[in-house]
């Protein structure tokens, strides 16, 4: 048995320990063939079978139709920040933003590079330190597309619905919150995720886009590799894509698939878990305080604050003591955060509530 301590870090984060396993073994040898899975062609007809496998993953448990393709990209969702504006802005056509935190204000930084006249906030939540997830807002029909960001990781809030775009393409950064539940993912034109959140470690970024966008791309003259069709026409294998990232998360869809069940179990189990944690915010709001309004509570990053900034600063520590590590909220925020996602096992949560007890009674 291996030590395994809870980790709450935001990302990269904790993975199934059955996934972990099996990867170990794999990097010393690959499917009997005599070498590592670090070691193995990404032409070899073996690691065909499981980027091809990982797509149809993908596919199959988001549910998409046949005009979507699915892509293991490089340079984090951070390059995704920049490459959507790159392929996907039609001139005059403005791109439109919901801002909603730190990652949708770097995308949309991004975008207004390329064309700040065309790039439009068309909601915000900064006013209120970025607690709440807007929802009512107009969609100017003649836009390029709209740009959302589905889980705040820093902030801690969370889309528990699905804007109404119209005709205008609809674009997802789910880097913290993919494939956490069950979603109509055939609303989207466009999903993006860094893969060391929710999907498998650092190294690879899931990107599902769909034909018509693929379509814009072709008569634009960009570089070869930030070319969405570059890596639709290749399959992903344009250049030598991060082989062992792309098979750990190959191997966490396996584990979503057979030994959870599914995104409906995924989703009940994570519904049950961020229920537990928040009840407990709840129940004991005399010292501890959510940050996130309640309608826009994350399932994957809970936020919350201690009465003072010491009396956080010795929660982290203690709790780490107790082996429950990563709680420490973001530097740019402060506060405490327990990043929960798929893989992050109930009784850490259990754990969690019953040390928040004791650690409250004791200051
Ligand atoms: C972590 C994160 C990113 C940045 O991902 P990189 O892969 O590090 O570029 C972008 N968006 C969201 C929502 C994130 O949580």
């Amino acid at each position: 048995m291996v030590k395994r301590v809870y980790n709450f870090y935001a990302g990269p984060a904790t993975l199934p320990l059955s996934v972990v396993e099996k990867a170990s073994k794999n990097v010393l040898e690959f499917e009997g063939l005599g070498l590592s899975i670090m070691e193995i062609s990404h032409r070899a007809k073996e690691f065909d079978n499981v980027i091809k496998e990982a797509q149809k993953d993908v596919k199959e448990l988001m549910g998409l139709g046949d005009d979507y393709h699915v892509l293991f990209l490089q340079g984090g969702a951070s390059l995704q920040f920049h490459m959507i504006p790159l392929n996907l802005m039609v001139s005059d056509k403005p791109a439109l933003y919901v801002n909603t935190g730190a990652w949708s204000k770097k995308a949309i930084k991004e975008c207004s590079i390329l064309d700040k006249e065309n790039t439009k906030v068309v909601a915000s939540s900064e006013s209120k330190n970025f607690s709440f997830i807007p929802n009512g807002f107009d969609v100017p029909q003649n836009a390029s597309y709209l740009h959302i960001t589905t889980n705040n990781t820093i902030s801690g809030t969370e889309y528990h619905y699905i804007p109404e775009a119209g005709n205008v393409p609809l674009i997802a950064d789910m880097s913290s919150d993919a494939l956490c539940r069950k979603l109509d993912f055939n609303k989207f034109a466009l999903i993006y995720a860094g893969a060391q959140k929710n999907l498998g470690p650092a190294g690879t970024t899931l990107v599902v886009i769909r034909d018509d966008m693929v379509k814009r791309c072709e008569s634009k003259n960009l570089p070869t590799l930030l070319n969405y069709k570059t890596h639709v026409d290749k399959e992903s294998l344009f250049n030598t894509p991060s082989v062992f990232a792309v098979y750990v998360v190959h191997l966490v869809l396996k584990w979503i698939k057979d030994e959870m069940g599914g995104l409906e179990n995924v989703e009940k189990y994570n519904r049950k878990k961020a229920s537990l944690l928040y009840s407990a915010i709840d129940e004991m709001g005399d010292f501890y305080n959510g940050t996130a309004e309640k309608d826009s509570r994350s399932l994957m990053n809970v936020t919350f604050r201690l009465p003072d900034e010491e009396l956080e600063k010795k929660f982290v520590a203690k709790a780490a003591e107790k082996n429950l590590i990563g709680l420490k909220g973001h530097r740019s925020v402060g506060g405490i955060r327990a990043s929960i996602y798929n893989a992050f096992p109930y009784e850490g949560v259990e754990k969690l509530v019953d040390f928040m007890k004791e650690f409250r009674k004791n200051n």
